[in-house]
């Protein structure tokens, strides 16, 4: 009995997971508190620059995919984490780029991944030399068209001039590199693969190098591999915690989310110089 209730204790002390609305309004709290902070939407989805005035820099992604729900808890964890460090360089953050999958995956269908239109936002971004054709019900579905949903055609715009890409996932412990669909090595790879070996010292347990040689799958039409194409100097892709089991919930999020918040904190701050 007594263990029982210990038990509950320790239980009820690890955060729960933030709604998605929750997230988005505490977002908007900060650019209202802290004057380098701006707030924008895009249709439903948040936008949020630190000191927008400096030139373009770091873009960060969260929640791309639905049920990744922890990234857009980092997202939070880092909005409230900059103001304090009070950074020089400009920062641009999507909190959670598929607003309505992530409230679909906390709603009813933990295993939501793809958008509103039945879309894997990062497969839109296909081009005649990177793509493969998926099937509807693939829940690598690519779409029609490519950048044709929200959250491709935003993150196209946001992507002009930025000079570093972060795209942060879970699934798995990977610090990743494109291309994400071909094994060609990317322009800029010396530096690409020196950075991700210096971030790797934070995460041991990490897959590191570029994702197409090193996961067990070839991805075509993402967006890193697409920042790429069109011209921006880095991309990289967070995959920030996973574990193998069939339950949706557990394979993309962690139950005490305080050990991958405070380790891939110290690698997000890596990426803003
Ligand atoms: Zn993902």
């Amino acid at each position: 009995m007594r263990s029982a209730l210990v038990l509950f204790v320790i239980l009820s002390c690890a955060k729960a997971y933030n709604t998605t609305q929750d997230i988005l309004h505490a977002a908007q709290i900060q650019c209202t508190k802290h004057k380098h902070y701006t707030c924008y939407y895009d249709n439903e989805i948040l936008v949020l620059e630190w000191k927008s005035d400096r030139p373009k820099n770091v873009l960060w992604n969260f929640n791309e995919h639905a049920r990744e729900l922890i990234t857009g808890e980092l997202a939070l964890h880092m909005i409230h984490l900059i103001p304090k460090l009070n950074p020089s360089k400009r920062i641009t953050m999507v909190p959670i780029m598929n607003v309505w999958g992530r409230t679909t995956a906390m709603d009813s269908n933990p295993c939501q991944r793809k958008n509103k239109n039945n879309v894997d936002p990062n497969r839109n971004f296909w081009t005649p030399t990177n793509h493969r054709k998926y099937r509807k019900s693939s829940e690598e579905y690519e779409g029609r068209t490519p950048i044709s949903q929200p959250e491709s055609i935003l993150l196209d715009k946001l992507l002009t001039n930025t000079k570093r890409y972060v795209n942060v996932h879970s699934g798995e412990s990977s610090i990743y590199m494109p291309h994400d669909g071909s094994y060609s090595k990317v322009k800029n790879y010396k530096t690409m693969h020196e950075t991700i070996h210096k971030y790797a010292k934070h995460c041991p347990e990490c897959t590191v190098g570029p994702a197409a040689v090193k996961s067990f799958y070839r991805a075509y039409g993402t967006s890193v591999d697409w920042a790429i194409e069109k011209g921006v100097p880095e991309a990289y892709t967070f995959e920030i915690f996973g574990r193998e089991t069939s339950n949706c919930f557990k394979m993309f999020n962690p139950d005490d989310m305080t050990k991958t918040l405070e380790k891939w904190e110290k690698i997000l701050l890596l990426t803003i110089n």
